[in-house]
């Protein structure tokens, strides 16, 4: 009799998520919120929560050390799980570094490592306060856990946007995807010949999206300034096509988008049409930008009409009306989902 047998890929990562924790019930009045948004939220009393959030990054799956300087390595790390605290709006206050490490690393390759990951402690004021470090069989392998700090009703989570919100993302997006692109073909140059140098110069913007992205924290501190509560938010991580799917299935509302409110840094866009990539396909489903995704009730609008890092892409729908995206020819074209697909 042969066993059953699922593959992974048959699921993907994000239903293999739902299917593994479908039956997760949580026992404790202090966990307030669980799998499910950027961070798991626990009370902390009298009005104070933490939210708790983890990131797993593997060597080969998640980054290339060819091209990934160990200092960025490690400040990336920190970076992407600050990230998902600020999208739920809180402050971070700690992190947990576990490593794998193989014998493959030095002490100096370790430090190196170490000097990104504390460089990231000192910009965004966090204390590293644990961790584990173990031997590994394939490569390097980063865990880091980040805790951050929030009153209870400043917290914003995924399933508070209302039909009418208007959906803002910060930054420029498709950057990283477009800068990965490239570190791979300029690493397929030099594996061909190695006395080739990387051609890299005309492409910092795009590379430096994808070596060091930077957590939007500064956007979290002025919408408190400006008196601006996200009704939901989330960071884009996964690209944005996605995360618009999640927060619409989270808040079980529609959304409409237009592509002429996208925001695409010039030098994304022209490299994505050297690389024969269609600029609007990595902006909608590049991943590893680290902006924010939220939405605003339409009062607060005056309030960050202004700002010059905001960007205003469209509004939510009733559920009905489905997710759409409006060309610049006026078109409106279903968005699909696309996740990552490490699988
Ligand atoms: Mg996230």
């Amino acid at each position: 009799m042969s066993e059953k047998r699922t593959e992974i890929g048959n699921l993907g990562e994000f239903g293999l998520i739902d299917h593994l924790n479908k039956n997760v019930k949580v026992k404790n009045a202090t966990s307030v919120k669980g799998i499910g948004d950027d961070a798991a939220v626990i009370d902390a009393g009298s009005e104070n929560v933490k939210v708790v959030t983890t990131d797993l990054l593997i060597e080969g799956v998640h980054f290339d050390l060819s091209y990934m300087p160990l200092p960025h390595m490690g400040f990336k790390a920190v970076a992407v799980n600050i990230s998902d605290v600020a999208a739920m709006n809180a402050v971070p206050k700690q992190i947990t570094v576990s490593i794998g490490l193989s014998n493959r690393f030095s002490v100096e390759a370790v430090e190196a490592l170490y000097e990104g990951i504390h460089a990231a402690c000192e910009h965004y004021g966090v204390d590293l306060v644990g961790g584990d470090t173990t031997a590994s069989r394939s490569g390097l392998v980063i865990s880091i856990t980040a805790i951050g700090e929030a009153k209870k009703d400043e917290v914003v989570y995924r399933d508070g946007a209302k039909a009418n919100d208007i959906l803002c993302v910060t930054g420029d997006l498709g950057g990283a995807l477009v800068g990965l692109q490239i570190l791979e073909r300029e690493k397929q140059v030099f594996l061909a010949n190695p006395e080739m140098k990387p051609e890299l110069d005309k492409y910092t913007l795009v590379t430096g999206r994808q070596l060091r992205p930077d957590a939007r924290m500064d956007i979290i501190h002025e919408l408190k300034e400006l008196g601006v509560k996200p009704t939901s938010m989330m960071d884009i991580s996964d690209g944005l096509a996605s995360e618009i799917f999640h927060i619409c299935k989270a808040s079980n509302v529609g959304a409409t988008i237009y592509e002429d409110k996208l925001p695409i840094d010039k030098q994304t866009f022209d490299t994505a049409v050297e690389l024969n990539l269609d600029p609007i396909t990595c902006v909608l489903n590049g991943g590893e930008d680290y902006e924010l995704l939220f939405t605003i009730s339409q009062e607060d609008f005056p309030k960050l009409e202004k700002h010059a890092d905001i960007h205003f892409i469209g509004h939510i729908t009733k559920p009905e009306e489905g997710k759409y995206l409006v060309t610049k020819s006026g078109t409106a074209v279903q968005i699909k989902a696309q996740g990552w697909k490490h699988f």
